[in-house]
């Protein structure tokens, strides 16, 4: 029996031969495993389907530190991004070069088999200086995300597939490079544009793809992002729908759409780099570069960018021929009133008067249930957004009260959810402190770790609620930013979020001290009290601040109304 790789360099994929998968499924038994999370089966994903041609498995070390610094594999290929396996240390321990795993999904179902090469603690600064242009966190989301959520120790090593990660929704629309690249001939498309986007399509993209297509007198390929780790603030099924019916709005075979699992680093010129080099492999001859691509502060279309604004568009440039994919570059368009017309806004001259939606003022309207125009988007994609994001009063919502003990959480939670089920629009649940440590958080302790633990596990009870269309009253303490901030992301996502910080000063706290753990503190009988001898960070940036120090309860139950009433929540 052959063992080790038996895939050629050339494959069209790294899946093997049933016959070699029975063999694999057999020995598996012996193999350790590891499961996949959402952000590397995406990468597993496109090293299987060879979107990521030419690696056949997870980069090695020496490869790795070539790529981070000169975007190039130790043979000279360009390639920018690393695609390590990332694991905990305890895992990392033990493995050894030659030694094969089996890499599973969540469910446990095996996907691939890899050989370890080499095994090492990342370098994480390094690594962020190299791929994102900066180590801080502070200014950078990618560094941060690729802080808190890539693990410390990386694995290389070649892959055997046995099956591409499941997915049960568009079947029709996920297409692997291969059968891409037939299809374009099949339609005789002798050039393409691939189009990357996270986004939905309206009516100025359709001008300005259009454009461009016929310039590079190619077909068109929308290619949507799907399967993204994180925080959408849209989902998928929507993002998705909303292309079918855009592409639609083209000539006949012109354009067409696939899905593509690529999970986003915001790593800018670097990231626009490596997404032309996926396009190519699916067959693509151009493809679509903004301005600021894939930049993590230019996200919604805003004039901020992280990276120098054209620096993407040059660095694919450069690279142009040697990749053999050519960059084309996005133009913004805006719509002219008095032409009843689409233009390059580099086209505007003084007196025309142009209009145009951000994503934000979009977003507004659908929350507030106004107008969308036809000029803007097409009725099709507007009936898909209307029914993905219903307006703010038909949303669900959170109100997650923070403070210490005795700021009035508890007694403002009660006043409110007496309130709301007084009104009877929405299903309300009360998450109070006292009640969810007894019942969803009995074993932990109050370490800065389980305290955190204790606030996202609150936040995703929250979070569902909220989908779900209903109203979530939380009030913990919630000492610390980080976990306030994971679940206002988290909820954000699906409805609204409403943040009180409780303000009242310890002296107030302390005075009322209805459960006598302030007495208890200060008489050294108990530790960890927050406020005493253990800390509270305020929130920096809550949706409201009260201090019941001369608020009656009803007083700041009414202030939290008026504001939901404010932000459309409430009719
Ligand atoms: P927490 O849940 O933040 O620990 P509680 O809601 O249990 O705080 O309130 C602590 C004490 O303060 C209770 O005795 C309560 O009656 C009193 N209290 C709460 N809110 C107010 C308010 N707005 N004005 C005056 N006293 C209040």
């Amino acid at each position: 029996m052959v063992s080790g790789p038996m895939i050629s360099p050339y494959s069209e994929s790294l899946l093997v031969h049933f016959r070699r998968m029975e063999s694999l499924k057999e020995e598996a038994i012996k193999f350790p495993s590891v499961d996949l999370n959402k952000r590397q089966l995406c990468d597993l994903e496109l090293l299987l389907n060879r979107a990521f041609y030419p690696l056949d498995g997870y980069l090695n070390q020496e490869d790795h530190e070539s790529v981070l610094d000169t975007m190039r594999l130790t043979d000279g290929t360009v390639w920018p991004m690393p695609v390590c396996l990332d694991v905990d240390e305890d895992f990392a321990a033990t493995l050894r070069p030659g030694l094969r795993v089996a890499v599973r999904d969540k469910e446990g179902f095996m996907l691939a088999v890899l050989e370890v090469g080499d095994v090492w603690r990342a370098d994480k600064e390094r690594e962020a200086q190299a791929v994102f242009g900066t180590a801080d966190a502070e200014k950078h989301p990618g560094v941060r995300r690729f802080y808190e959520q890539v693990k410390p120790w990386y694995v290389g090593g070649k892959l055997e597939g046995l099956h591409l990660p499941q997915h049960y929704d568009f079947p029709e629309l996920r297409m692997m490079p291969s059968e891409t690249h037939r299809l374009f001939s099949r339609r005789g498309w002798r050039n393409v544009i691939g189009f990357h986007t996270e986004g939905h399509l309206h009516r100025a993209h359709k001008e300005m793809i259009l454009r461009a297509a016929r310039e590079a007198g190619a077909g068109i390929f929308i290619q949507p992002v799907v399967g993204r780790p994180g925080l959408d603030d849209m989902d998928h099924f929507t993002l998705v729908r909303c292309c079918r019916e855009f592409v639609k709005k083209f000539p006949k075979n012109m354009a067409m759409v696939g899905l593509i699992t690529m999970a986003a680093r915001l790593a800018g010129p670097r990231e626009a780099l490596w997404q032309a080099i996926v396009r190519r492999n699916f067959g693509c001859t151009h493809f679509m570069v903004a301005d600021d691509h894939a930049d993590p502060l230019a996200v919604n279309g805003t004039e901020d960018s992280f990276y120098p604004k054209g620096r993407a568009q040059e660095l694919v440039l450069e690279f142009a021929d040697e990749i053999d994919i050519k960059p084309v570059s996005v133009k913004r368009m805006v719509y002219v009133e008095d032409k009843a017309q689409y233009i390059p806004e580099d086209e505007v001259r003084p007196g025309m008067a142009v209009k145009s939606i951000t994503p934000e003022e979009l977003r507004r309207r659908l929350e507030f249930d106004l107008e969308i125009p036809r000029w803007f988007s097409f009725p099709e994609v507007t009936a898909e957004l209307r029914k993905a994001y219903p307006p703010r009063h038909r949303q669900g919502f959170t109100i997650f009260l923070s403070g210490l003990s005795g700021a009035g959480k508890s007694t403002l939670a009660k006043v409110l959810q007496v309130k709301f089920m007084e009104m009877r629009d929405r299903p309300v649940t009360l998450l109070d402190g006292d009640i969810v440590r007894k019942n969803l958080s009995s074993e932990l302790t109050y370490t800065k770790e389980h305290r955190n633990l204790n606030i996202t596990r609150i936040g995703f009870v929250a979070s569902e609620i909220t989908k779900n269309r209903g109203i979530a009253i939380c009030a913990p303490i919630a000492p610390y930013e980080e976990s306030r901030r994971v679940n206002r992301e988290l909820i954000g996502a699906y409805g609204g979020y409403v943040e009180v910080y409780m303000s009242t000063p310890i002296e107030v706290c302390e005075q009322r001290d209805r459960k006598g753990i302030y007495a208890k503190a200060r008489a050294g009988m108990m530790k960890g009290v927050t406020g005493v001898d253990d800390p509270y960070v305020p929130p920096s940036n809550p949706e409201l601040t009260l201090d019941t120090t001369n608020l009656s309860p009803t007083e700041a139950a009414q202030e939290v109304l008026l504001y939901l009433g404010e932000q459309g929540y409430m009719k």
